[in-house]
C-alpha cells in the first residue's frame, strides 16, 4: 500500500512532465506595452508602422479596463516595464499620457509596481520648453521613468527629413529639457537602411550620443513590417551582422534576452541590441510582452493572430 501511494503520484509526476514539452505554461510576463493616446502624428514617417493601428484610437473603456488588468497581469507574473506607445505621437494627446499613468499608479499603489516606466515619443514636442514644464512635473509624480527619443540620424537635418518635417529640434534642447525634470533619458536608434544601417553608422552614432550628448541609455532594433517580416527599410542581414561583431569585440556582456538580442556596457554606458517584435510561441514558458491595443484586445505580442490574451 506504501509502495502504491509513492508510485501513484510519480507517475502523474512523469506525465505532467510530458505535457509541459508539448505546451508550456506562462511564468513570465516581462513587460507591458499599451497604445495611446488619439492616433495622431506631428511626423509623416515614409516608413511608418503604426498607421494601421489608427482607426482603433479611441480609447474606449473597455480599453482602459483591460490596459489595467494588463499591467497586474504582468506584475504578478515578473514584468518590470512599463511601455507607452501610439500608433501616432503620443505627446500629440498628453491627456491620455497623464491617464495611463495614473491608472497606473493606482496600480502601483495596490503592488503592482513596475520599475521602468517608459514613454516612446520621437521627441519633437520635447523641443518645446513650454509643453516641458506643463507635463513633465506632473507625469514624474505619476511615475514615468523614462522618455526614449528615437533616432533615425545624429545628423538633425537628416532626422528632420526622416520624420518627413521641415526642422528637427536640437538634440541637446530636448535631452536637457527631459533631464531637467528629474526623468530618465533614453535614446533608441532606429536601424533602417539608408540610415544607421552598419557598423560604421552605428559607431558613429553611438559615439555622437554618448561623448557629445552625454546619453548613457541606448536602445537599438532594426525596424520591418508589423508582423516582423522584413522590408525595404531593413537594413541588410550583413549591415545587422555587422554591429553584432562590433558588439560583442568592444564591449562586455551584460545579459541576454531570452526572446533574442542582449545588453551591453560600453565604457559604462548601455547599449542594448534587439528585435522589433517577438511572435508569441505558445510552447515557450514566457511572454516577452502584453500589447493593449485601443480596441481593448490585450494580446501576447504585437502580431495578434495566435496570440490573444484579453478582449
Ligand atoms: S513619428 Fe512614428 S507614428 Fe509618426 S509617422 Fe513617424 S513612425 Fe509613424
Amino acid at each position: 500500500m506504501a509502495l502504491l501511494m509513492v508510485f501513484i503520484p510519480l507517475t502523474i509526476q512523469t506525465e505532467h512532465k510530458q505535457r509541459r514539452c508539448v505546451m508550456a505554461c506562462i511564468e513570465y510576463i516581462y513587460s507591458v506595452s499599451a497604445l495611446v493616446g488619439s492616433g495622431i502624428c506631428n511626423g509623416n514617417c515614409e516608413f511608418c508602422a503604426g498607421k494601421y493601428l489608427r482607426p482603433q484610437a479611441n480609447n474606449n473603456e473597455l480599453y482602459w479596463k483591460n490596459y489595467e488588468s494588463a499591467i497586474k497581469l504582468s506584475a504578478r507574473y515578473g514584468g518590470w516595464s512599463l511601455s507607452l506607445t501610439s500608433s501616432g505621437e503620443p505627446t500629440c494627446d498628453p491627456k491620455s499620457i497623464t491617464k495611463a499613468l495614473e491608472i497606473y499608479q493606482k496600480c502601483a499603489a495596490q503592488g503592482a509596481y513596475f520599475p521602468n516606466v517608459n514613454l516612446f515619443t520621437n521627441g519633437i514636442l520635447f523641443g518645446d520648453e513650454h509643453f516641458c514644464e506643463t507635463w513633465l512635473p506632473h507625469w514624474k509624480r505619476l511615475g514615468l521613468s523614462n522618455i526614449a527619443v528615437s533616432i533615425h540620424s545624429i545628423d538633425e537635418s537628416k532626422q528632420a527629413c526622416a520624420y518627413g518635417i521641415s526642422q528637427y529640434p536640437h538634440f541637446e534642447t530636448i535631452f536637457e529639457n527631459i533631464q531637467k525634470y528629474g526623468i530618465g533619458l533614453r535614446c533608441t536608434l532606429l536601424l533602417r537602411r539608408g540610415g544607421i544601417e552598419n557598423v560604421s553608422t552605428y559607431k558613429e552614432a553611438v559615439h555622437t550620443l554618448t561623448n557629445i550628448y552625454g546619453v548613457n541609455n541606448i536602445t537599438s532594433w532594426p525596424i520591418g513590417n508589423p508582423d516582423g517580416s522584413r522590408n525595404e527599410f531593413t537594413p541588410s542581414r550583413i549591415g545587422i551582422a555587422s554591429i553584432r561583431l562590433w558588439l560583442k569585440k568592444n564591449t562586455k556582456f551584460c545579459h541576454g534576452h531570452i526572446w533574442g538580442g542582449g545588453v551591453y556596457d560600453y565604457n559604462g554606458n548601455i547599449l542594448r541590441l534587439t528585435d522589433y517584435v517577438t511572435r508569441h510561441n505558445p510552447k515557450k514558458d514566457f511572454v516577452r510582452q502584453l500589447v493593449v491595443f485601443q480596441d481593448g484586445t490585450v494580446a501576447y505580442s504585437w502580431i495578434r493572430e495566435g496570440a490573444l490574451c484579453m478582449k
